[in-house]
């Protein structure tokens, strides 16, 4: 039967919330007892304190990963074993699916009905996916003469930090530790100071699921104190980070002032969405660019924020999307009507409105959206027609419901519009010529290229940055692995007989 809303309020009022740190297998306070608070930002209502763990308790959690890591119950396990056990976490992620879907919607502000595809379908199919990694990845024998066998072998890489953002606080955790675990690795994690939930919730799991004591620790705090101690700690091997490209600088600034630590980095974007003059303005194309700017209230990544349309289609293309646009309906992210939640925080929302006015006095026209008039940190979804690759809105990153739709007058000038960014995690084009398509694709340097359909791909394929919206690692896909394995080789002389 479907769930209403009326359900998903009764699992938020009798939900048993933890809010302590994850290290070593326990539930613990911060060294120094601090505390910090989470708000449901769609009520602006104070949730609950959580413990704040600073540079002392990322130490605790790092010697307890490593002293696991060097004992070898989980990096030297066999691969069945970690197999066995990841799948055992995805059945409890699974059957825990409505109380980290209502968690994280509360401590988000995001749709329930996002949450719930992404805490239980999405979730659920990563760990089952990097589960059956574990047992299916090897290494590769050189082509030497007689006189030589070399294996080149695959190792965990060791103890792995990871720092995540708050607008997929679940699927980003998740992200990093279910290829870190099938790799070997330890790791301690850091979730947002706005979304701890979810996380700690999890480190329930991992503990129900015997994943051996120390291999997972989840510390939630701030950047500035857990985020910059993970960065800066030398038994440290790896960070995985994702959220803002300046915070990236950083990690590659805390890597060069501690022990070189690998530094993998997912980051921002201000992705194109191109529509050529061949293409057919469907409801298809239409719901898609809807999609692709409008999901998640905007704060997503690989938002396609310019859109950028031949200039025949333009009025028809603006007029289909404001009619979609209104079709979103914002408000509680507990009703499964609802298709917008709320903005991250009040800060968060104010910021996007900033960049509004901006865009109109620096000469956009808004054409719909953009207003803030409701408790809570809602903003209706907001499209500026005539924007130029020159203002603001059209370079900085908003990360909320901001859409620029940009008139272009050949395929050319569309390629030199969407390509003068920073950034380069993503592009959608519509086109019905094959030639153009692939011709486009080819030259948008981006981590994804959509053809005819916004989409990031799926677990199968890689994700990730060109230019400064990343590193040259990549999330999901056997790449993912990647990250967290070390290559060596073994050389053995050998003598023919
Ligand atoms: P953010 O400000 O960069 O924060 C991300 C994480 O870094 C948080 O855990 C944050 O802690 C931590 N952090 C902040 N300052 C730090 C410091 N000085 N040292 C160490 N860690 C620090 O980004 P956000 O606003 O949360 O997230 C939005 C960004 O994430 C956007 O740019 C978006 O494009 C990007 N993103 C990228 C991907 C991708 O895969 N490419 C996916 C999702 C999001 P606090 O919580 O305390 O601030
Ligand atoms: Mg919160």
């Amino acid at each position: 039967m479907e769930m209403t809303k009326a359900d998903f309020h009764k699992i938020r009022d009798n939900i048993k919330i933890n809010t302590q740190a994850f290290i070593d297998g326990k539930f613990c306070e911060a060294e120094d007892g601090a505390k910090l608070e989470t708000i449901n930002p769609a009520t602006g209502e104070l949730i609950t304190s959580f413990t704040h763990c600073g540079p002392a308790d990322v130490d605790r959690a790092v010697k307890a990963a490593r002293r696991v890591f060097n004992d070898g119950t989980w990096s030297r396990a066999s691969p069945e074993y970690r197999k066995e056990i990841l799948f055992k976490l995805a059945e409890l992620v699974e059957q825990n699916n409505h109380e980290l879907a209502v968690l994280e919607s509360i401590d988000a502000g995001k749709t329930i009905s996002d949450c719930l595809q992404e805490t239980g379908s999405e979730a659920v199919n990563y760990f089952r996916w990097y589960a059956e990694l574990a047992d299916k990845t090897f290494g590769k024998v050189a082509n030497t003469g007689e006189d030589a066998l070399a294996l080149i072998v695959k190792e965990p890489v060791g103890v792995v930090g990871a720092v995540v953002p708050w607008n997929f606080p679940f699927l980003m955790t998740v992200w990093k530790i279910a290829s870190a675990l099938a790799a070997g690795c330890s790791i301690v994690i850091k979730p947002a100071e706005q979304t701890p939930l979810s996380a700690i919730k999890l480190g329930e799991l991992i503990s129900e699921a015997g994943i051996p004591e120390g291999v997972v620790n989840i510390l939630p705090g701030l950047g500035e104190t857990a985020g910059q101690a993970i960065g800066l700690h030398n038994d440290i091997d790896v960070v995985t980070f994702t959220g803002s490209t300046e915070v990236g600088r950083m990690f590659m600034r805390y890597s060069g002032d501690s022990n070189l630590k690998g530094v993998g980095l997912e980051l921002g974007g201000k992705s194109p969405f191109i529509v050529l003059d061949d293409a057919d303005i469907t409801d298809n194309l239409i719901e898609d660019a809807a999609m692709a700017a409008f999901w998640n209230g905007g704060q997503n990544c690989s938002a396609n924020m310019r859109q950028i349309i031949a200039a025949p289609l333009v009025d028809e293309f603006l007029d289909k999307m404001t009619k979609r646009v209104a079709q979103f309906k914002l408000g509680d992210p507990l009703d499964p009507e609802t298709t917008i939640g709320s903005m991250i925080s009040s800060d968060h929302k104010n910021m996007v409105l900033d960049y509004i006015n901006k865009g109109s006095s620096e000469g956009a026209r808004l054409i719909t959206g953009g207003d803030s008039d409701r408790t809570g940190s809602f903003i209706e979804p907001a499209i500026f027609d005539g924007v130029k690759n020159d203002m603001t809105i059209a370079r900085e990153e908003i990360f909320g419901p901001v859409l620029g739709v940009m008139p272009v007058k050949s395929v050319e000038e569309a390629l030199t519009v969407a390509n003068d960014t920073v950034y380069g995690l993503h592009a959608t084009v519509f086109t019905r010529d094959i030639d153009r398509a692939i011709s486009m694709a080819r030259r948008l340097p981006c981590g994804t290229v959509a053809i005819n359909g916004f989409t990031e791909g799926d677990i199968k394929t890689p994700f990730g940055g060109y230019k400064q919206s990343g590193s040259l690692a990549r999330e999901n896909g056997t790449e993912a692995l990647d990250q967290y394995l070390q290559t060596k080789t073994i050389w053995i002389a050998t003598q023919p007989i």
